[in-house]
């Protein structure tokens, strides 16, 4: 039961967690003094939305703004207060000192307990150049006014980094007419995800025009007329604007010089309850490092989602302890829409399981969104991992023209109610030709790994070079004149010829089937191995691994 406490809490940032937090713990008191303390001049705005509005799609700023601390004072009794920085931390006296940033005055304030949920800085690398006023970081709602505006007179932007916010940007500039050219380190968009799992929105990105360079990073900018942002390559790229995403760091000086533990990459060490090593200082959001849902390791995860819910369980932990279950750890599900394509993951990628040098066993598979005799049907793409111990889902990576949110949904529930490959191959989903398929592209997931696990077919990940291996590719022969394998020697006997030809094939030597969607691959390979032949099936066919927007029908046998 809700008590009545006079308690003090006091909250250090008032976006995401904070403003979270002093909601809910309004809702769970009405005696309590509770006072959101922001550095910057808005609380409670929606930071996920700021490309959007950059792009014009969202066309009021004042939609960003959730909550204003005159609605926030009037709808919660809130004490809230804005342009003032809390500087430091007396925890034996349990004040803060608070300093306003517009009139310089500074005071000190008690708590009962305190909450900090300071967020993240965008990474500036001291690069030679960084501090050329056209090169711009993207957080808050200022952030969002000085790029609008700057974009107003470019041309030609330069986006650093191709990870979510790089990538949304990406798409906002293109819309807006820019020339863009689009920046990333690693050898492929989406870093956190798998290859080939990124290439439809390579694919969407290049389609739009953005000018995408992989495998190359800025190591110097140049001030001249534009900005020329010398690459590691030698490679200059001219702009008249950048943006630079490639990543945060938790923002957490007050908390280190409040010597509170931190984690190895300066993160807010918690308990599942989102203590601090001093038991009456909560921390959320960005700044803390929590658990990896799957394994308990430590997981650091800078996302909306996890900030709102751990800023609520803060204020469940003070107002009803008793009720409160601690927090149970992050999945990271993210998802990012770039022009008609949308990618995303939730859970275990492959390379950070190899990384972690944990077992894993995966499968890809390919499908329409919904049933493909329903117009409309758009291709979708999903990678499913899991524990070859138990059969437990790992994690999941969607992309596709439509119907990838729903996916990631039910797979990251899946995940967070334990569920095995079993239980995904006999989930019941929402099913009518507009919606859906008799047989999901989650339930064809459950039932490819389970012949994986079961041994009724051997799937592999790439098209061996090993000359002794046959490669047959079973598609009809239209198709792969249409779009020929990227390899030569291939053996092509469509499905429905298979049976009858099998003397074509070396029985001596080891088979590849190959599809366009990895189905009929399959279906080939047990053919195959039902008369005697060593067979493997190249999982999510073709279009997972050379062609992204081969067609998304399966070939008529
Ligand atoms: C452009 C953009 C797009 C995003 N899109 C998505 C998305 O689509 N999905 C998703 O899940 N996540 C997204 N995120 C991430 C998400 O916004 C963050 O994970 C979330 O806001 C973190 O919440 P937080 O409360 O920890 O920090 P914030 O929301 O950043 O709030 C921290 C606040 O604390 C204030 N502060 C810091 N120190 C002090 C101090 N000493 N005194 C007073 N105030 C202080 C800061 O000024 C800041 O306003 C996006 C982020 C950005 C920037």
């Amino acid at each position: 039961m809700p008590t009545n406490s006079p308690l003090r809490f006091v909250i250090v940032g008032g976006v995401a967690a904070g403003a979270s937090a002093a909601a809910r713990a309004r809702r769970l008191s009405e005696a309590a003094s509770i006072t959101l303390l922001e550095r910057g001049p808005d609380v409670s705005f929606a930071n996920c939305g700021l490309p959007y509005f950059i792009g014009g799609e969202i066309k009021q700023r004042d939609a960003l703004a959730v909550q204003t601390p005159q609605t926030l004072k009037a709808l919660l009794a809130l004490d809230v207060r804005t342009s003032t920085e809390v500087t430091a931390i007396d925890r034996a006296a349990k004040r803060v000192q608070v300093r306003n940033l517009s009139s310089g005055t500074t005071e000190t304030l008690p708590y009962d307990k305190l909450l900090l949920a300071p967020g993240a800085v965008p990474l500036r690398p001291p690069l030679p150049g960084i501090d050329d006023p056209r090169v711009f970081t993207l957080r808050s709602l200022g952030d969002m006014d000085r790029i609008k505006a700057a974009a107003a007179g470019a041309s030609r932007v330069a986006v650093i980094g191709a990870g979510f916010i790089g990538l949304e940007m990406a798409e906002q500039f293109v819309h807006l007419g820019k020339q863009v050219t689009l920046v990333e380190l690693t050898a492929q968009v989406l870093p956190p995800l798998d290859q080939p799992m990124t290439r439809l929105v390579e694919d969407e990105l290049r389609k739009h025009r953005v000018d995408l360079v992989l495998g190359d990073s800025v190591a110097a900018f140049e001030a001249g007329d534009a900005l020329t942002c010398r690459l590691a390559s030698g490679r200059a790229v001219t702009a008249d604007l950048v943006v630079l995403s490639i990543g945060v760091r938790p923002d957490t000086v007050l908390a280190r010089d409040a010597g509170l533990t931190l984690g190895k990459r300066g993160h807010i060490h918690v308990n599942g309850f989102m203590q601090t090593s001093d038991p009456d200082i909560y921390a959320a959001g960005d700044a803390i490092e929590t658990e990896d849902f799957v394994t308990h390791e430590v997981a650091t995860v800078p996302l909306g989602g996890p900030a709102n819910r751990q800023g609520r369980l803060v204020a469940d932990h003070i107002f009803r302890p008793a009720e409160t279950k601690p927090y149970p750890g992050a999945l990271g599900t993210a998802i990012v829409r770039v022009f008609d394509a949308a990618a995303g993951l939730t859970g275990w990628s492959e390379k950070r399981l190899c990384a972690a040098g944990r077992g894993y066993r995966t499968v890809t598979v390919n499908d329409n969104h919904h049933a493909g005799y329903f117009p409309g049907a758009k291709g979708i793409l999903l990678k499913l991992l899991w524990d070859p111990t138990d059969g437990r889902v790992l994690g999941a990576q969607v992309s596709g023209l439509a119907g990838v949110d729903k996916r990631l949904d039910v797979i990251a529930t899946a995940i967070t109610g334990g569920l095995t490959i079993d239980d995904l191959a006999q989930l019941e989903l929402a099913y009518a030709p507009p919606f859906g398929a008799a047989k999901d592209i989650v339930n064809l997931a459950g039932f490819a790994a389970c012949n994986t696990r079961d041994g009724l077919v051997v799937p592999i990940d790439a098209l061996p070079d090993d000359p002794a291996v046959q490669i047959l590719d079973v598609r009809p022969p239209a198709l792969v004149q249409a779009h020929p394998l990227p390899r030569v020697g291939a053996i092509n006997i469509p499905l429905g010829a298979l049976r009858a030809r099998l003397g074509e094939l070396d029985r001596t030597r080891p088979v590849v089937t190959v599809c366009a969607l990895g189905k009929t691959a399959y279906f080939a390979a047990r053919i195959l191995a039902q008369n005697g032949f060593r067979v493997s099936a190249l999982t999510g066919g073709i279009r997972a691994h050379f062609d992204p927007r081969s067609p998304a029908k399966l070939p008529t046998p």
